[in-house]
């Protein structure tokens, strides 16, 4: 058995024929090319999918299905976005799944990317084995996806767990999603590199000599930040505490909320978690009851750069499961 594995985002697609264990067989990428519209995409994940069929080692007969791991927020039912900020409006309400089906004629089930990352994790990840865990995937912004019981929790209408925006404070720089103080706001990408630019800004950093201070404002990264914070840099250090108190701060609520087995740490930022992890660590300590601290361990994940693919394919793998046992 294989499953077609199809994460997509704002600028790529990857697309991906995934055995039943989470071992990629064959993968790819296509450009999105939102602005060309849904229907036109959609076939050309469809024509790349099936070259990809060619080069594995898969038949096309063992292929069971398609999972699909997409932005949202997503109208569950129909397979399709629902004002999804970084689409075109051309995409909102359009079956992703239905066009796919037709093209492929293959089952399809979708979720949305942080969800599709927690259920991966479920599948080949951390999370496999254990029933209760909680991904934060940490990159341009931060996705949340909560299993409990070995179920993924998705709220009435599939829009719950969005766990980056968790109110770390009152007030607060402004988030991506329009409020303020949003855990988002503080410990992703977006959100450091916002820090840096303020910090730049401030007298106690004005004739510093720090890295950040030696580029272009709009080339300031997070990768830069962590580089700079493994110098040395005291700003590029107060820029990860922070990033990584208000992740503890979130996760310490997290705890409590869901007395999860793990918390899992994925996406880009994760690669420096060695980094983020005693800030982390000390803060969540500090806001979880004992208990619930002391039940979970707090870890990165161990998917790397196929995160995305195998999620999506895992997609698809869940649903299945779930319809054999109901
Ligand atoms: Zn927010």
């Amino acid at each position: 058995m294989a499953i077609i594995g199809i994460d997509i985002g704002g600028t790529n697609i990857d697309i991906g024929i995934v055995d039943e264990s989470g071992k990629i067989l064959a993968s790819g990428s296509i450009e999105t090319s939102a602005h060309d519209g849904p229907q036109a995409c959609m076939k050309r994940i469809a024509d790349k999918a099936n070259q990809l069929i060619e080069q594995s080692p898969a038949n096309r007969k063992d292929i069971a299905g398609i999972g699909i791991g997409s932005p949202g927020p997503l109208d569950l039912a129909a397979g399709a976005m629902v004002h999804c900020t970084n689409f075109p409006e051309t995409w909102g309400d359009f079956s992703m799944t239905g066009a796919l089906a037709e093209l492929m004629s293959l089952p399809v089930e979708i979720d949305n990317d942080a969800n599709a990352a927690a259920l991966g994790e479920l599948w080949a990840g951390g999370g496999k084995g254990i029933d209760d865990f909680v991904v934060l995937t940490l990159g341009t912004g931060i996705g949340g996806g909560v299993v409990a019981n070995g179920r993924v929790i998705r709220g009435s209408k599939g829009y719950g767990a969005e766990l980056g925006h968790i109110a770390v404070t009152g007030g607060g720089p402004k988030c991506g999603c329009g409020s303020r103080g949003c855990l988002e706001a503080y410990a992703s990408a977006t959100g450091m590199i916002n820090m840096a630019k303020q910090l730049l800004k401030t007298d106690q950093y004005n004739d510093s000599t720090s890295p950040l201070r030696n580029c272009a404002e709009d080339e300031l990264d997070a990768r830069m930040i962590f580089d700079s914070a493994r110098d040395g840099d005291p700003m590029a250090l107060e820029i990860i505490a922070k990033a990584g108190q208000t992740l503890g701060m979130a996760i310490g609520t997290l705890l409590n909320v869901f007395n999860p087995q793990k918390i899992i740490l994925a996406g880009r930022m994760a690669q420096s978690f060695d980094i983020l992890e005693p800030h982390i660590t000390q803060a969540a300590k500090e806001h979880a009851f004992k208990a619930t601290f002391e039940t979970a361990t707090i870890e990165p994940s161990t998917l790397s750069a196929n995160a995305g693919l195998i999620g999506a394919a895992a997609v698809f793998a869940y649903e299945q499961k779930q319809k054999s046992n109901d």
